[in-house]
C-alpha cells in the first residue's frame, strides 16, 4: 500500500490552486497534495466580464490547473466532483471520468467555492443570465449577437426596442464590469449590423441601493455612475428588481422595464456539498476557526468563498483576494500541525479594491489612494497579468489586449455546433445562442 500521507484539496478556484502550488514547494517527505476539482482549468472570474465585451478570448480567462500544479512531484491533480466524505474511513468521495472512486486523506481542505443564486427573484432562473463561469459569459456575449442580428430582421418597432435592451441586474463589481463591457462591445458591433439605428441597443443597470460599488469610497462609485453614463449606459439607482419575466423586468416601484435579454449579477447560493457534509454552517458557509479549521475537527480545513473565516472583529469577505490570503495562511498551518508546531489566526487587511466600467476606464482604492479613469483600468489590467500563472499565459494575455485595442472586437458568433446537428430538420441557424 501507498504509504504517503495525503492532503486532499476540493476546489481548483483561486484558493484551491494557490494552496497547493505553496504546498507542493514546501511539504516534507512523505507527504503529497492532491487536488480534486470538477473542471481541469482555474477560472479567473474577475475576467469573465471581459470575455462578454470580447475583449479576450475565453481561453485567456483560465489556466489549467495541470499547468499550474509542478509536473509530478509532490502534488496531483484528480478532474472529478466530489459527492460526500466518510469521515470515520477518511475518504472522499469522488465522480470521475474512470466512475466513482474514494481518494483516502490524512487532511482535508474545503476550498469548493459557491454556486449562482438562480432563482433569488422570481423568473431569473427561467429568463435571466447568470455570469459565474466562463460559458455564462460567452452565452451572454453570444445572445448580444443574437440580437443584433434578430432586430435587423425584425419591422415591429416595439420589438425591436424590447430585443435592443438588456438589462444588468447588481451594480456591484461584476454588474459595473459587465455593464461596461456590453455598452462597449454593443456600440462596436453596429458598424457590421447597418440595419440596426444608433440608440436601438441600450444597456440599463439596475442598483437596488444609492451608490455603485458600495464597497468603494461613495466618491468612486459616482466616478463609476459617471463613467458608465458616458459610454451610454442608463444607471439607475435606488431601482429594485422585483421579477424576471421573458420579454421584461417588473420593478419595485410597480412598473415593467421592457427588455429581452436580462443578465443577474445579484446572489449566491451554497454549493450543495457544504450541506451534504453535516458540518455547522452559517450563512450557508462552512463555520471556520480562526487558524482556517473547521469547527470541531482536528483534519477538516475550509477557505475561500465556501468558509465563513473570522477575521479581525468581523468575517472576511467572498473575495479573491482574501481567498488567496487564506491559501498562504492556511498552507503554514498545515505544514505547522504536520510538524506538531502550533497554528496561526489568519488575519488580513484589504489592499485595495478596483473595478473596471468598460474600455480605457475603471475605477481602484489602494490604501488612501482613489483612482478612476485610465490610471485604475491600467492597474486592473497590470494585476491581473501578474496573477495569471505561467509567462506563455502573460504574453498570450498581453498580446489579446494589445491587438484589440488595435483592431476590431471579435464578432463572432461562435456556438458549438456537432456535424451532426447542422442539417437536423426545423433547425434555425443563430435560434439558440
Ligand atoms: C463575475 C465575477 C466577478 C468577480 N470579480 C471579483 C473581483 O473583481 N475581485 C475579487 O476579489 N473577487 C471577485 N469575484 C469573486 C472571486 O471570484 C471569488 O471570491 C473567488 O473565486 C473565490 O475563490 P474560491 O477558490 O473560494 O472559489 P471558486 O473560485 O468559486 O472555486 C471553487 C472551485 O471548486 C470547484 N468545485 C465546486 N464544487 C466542487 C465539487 N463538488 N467537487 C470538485 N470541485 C468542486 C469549482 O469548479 C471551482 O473550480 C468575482 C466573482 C465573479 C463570479
Amino acid at each position: 500500500m501507498d504509504a504517503t500521507k495525503q492532503i486532499v484539496i476540493v476546489g481548483g478556484g483561486f484558493a484551491g490552486t494557490t494552496l497547493a502550488s505553496t504546498l507542493e514547494r514546501r511539504l516534507p517527505r512523505g507527504w503529497r497534495v492532491v487536488l480534486v476539482s470538477e473542471e481541469s482549468y482555474t477560472t479567473f472570474n474577475p475576467m469573465l466580464a471581459e470575455v462578454v465585451g470580447a475583449s479576450v478570448f475565453p481561453e485567456h480567462v483560465v489556466a489549467p490547473i495541470r499547468q499550474m500544479l509542478g509536473e509530478g512531484g509532490t502534488s496531483r491533480f484528480v478532474m472529478g466532483r466530489v459527492n460526500g466524505v466518510d469521515r470515520r474511513a477518511r475518504h472522499v468521495l469522488v465522480d470521475t471520468l474512470a466512475g466513482a472512486q474514494a481518494l483516502r486523506y490524512d487532511h482535508l481542505v474545503l476550498a469548493f467555492g459557491t454556486r449562482a443564486h438562480l432563482d433569488l427573484l422570481p423568473g431569473s432562473a427561467e429568463h435571466a443570465l447568470p455570469l459565474k463561469l466562463v460559458g455564462d459569459a460567452l452565452l451572454i456575449r453570444n445572445r448580444l449577437l443574437q440580437r443584433a442580428a434578430r432586430i435587423e430582421l425584425e419591422h415591429d418597432l416595439a420589438l425591436r426596442r424590447r430585443l435592443g435592451r438588456f438589462v444588468v441586474i447588481g451594480g456591484g463589481f461584476s454588474g459595473v464590469e459587465v455593464a461596461g463591457e456590453m455598452a462597449d462591445f454593443l456600440r462596436a458591433l453596429r458598424r457590421w449590423y447597418p440595419r440596426v439605428a444608433e440608440g436601438e441597443l441600450q444597456v440599463v443597470l439596475l442598483h437596488d441601493g444609492p451608490q455603485l460599488l458600495p464597497e468603494l469610497p461613495p466618491s468612486l462609485g459616482e466616478a463609476a455612475a459617471a463613467s458608465l453614463r458616458g459610454r451610454g449606459v442608463e444607471v439607475r439607482l435606488a431601482t429594485r428588481a422585483r421579477a424576471v419575466h421573458a420579454e421584461s423586468v417588473a420593478l419595485e416601484d410597480g412598473s415593467t422595464l421592457e427588455a429581452a435579454t436580462v443578465v443577474c449579477t445579484i446572489g449566491t447560493r451554497p454549493n450543495p456539498l457544504a450541506e451534504k457534509l453535516g458540518l455547522v454552517l452559517e450563512r450557508g458557509r462552512v463555520a471556520a476557526a480562526r487558524d482556517l479549521s473547521v469547527i470541531g475537527s482536528e483534519d477538516l480545513w475550509a477557505l475561500g468563498d465556501c468558509a465563513r473565516v473570522p477575521n479581525g472583529s468581523g468575517f472576511a469577505p467572498p473575495t479573491a483576494q482574501f481567498a488567496v490570503a487564506q491559501a498562504k495562511a492556511l498552507a503554514h498551518n498545515l505544514l505547522a500541525r504536520i510538524d506538531g508546531r502550533p497554528t496561526r489566526e489568519f488575519s488580513h487587511r484589504s489592499k485595495g479594491m478596483m473595478a473596471t466600467t468598460g474600455h480605457l476606464k475603471g475605477v481602484a482604492q489602494i490604501g488612501r489612494l482613489r483612482l478612476a479613469g485610465l490610471p485604475a483600468w491600467l492597474l486592473w489590467r497590470g494585476y491581473y497579468l501578474l496573477r495569471m500563472p505561467t509567462l506563455g499565459r502573460k504574453l498570450r494575455l498581453w498580446v489579446e489586449w494589445t491587438w484589440a485595442m488595435c483592431f476590431a472586437a471579435d464578432i463572432t458568433h461562435l456556438r458549438f455546433t456537432g456535424t451532426r446537428e447542422v442539417d437536423a430538420a426545423g433547425r434555425t441557424p443563430g435560434a439558440s445562442a
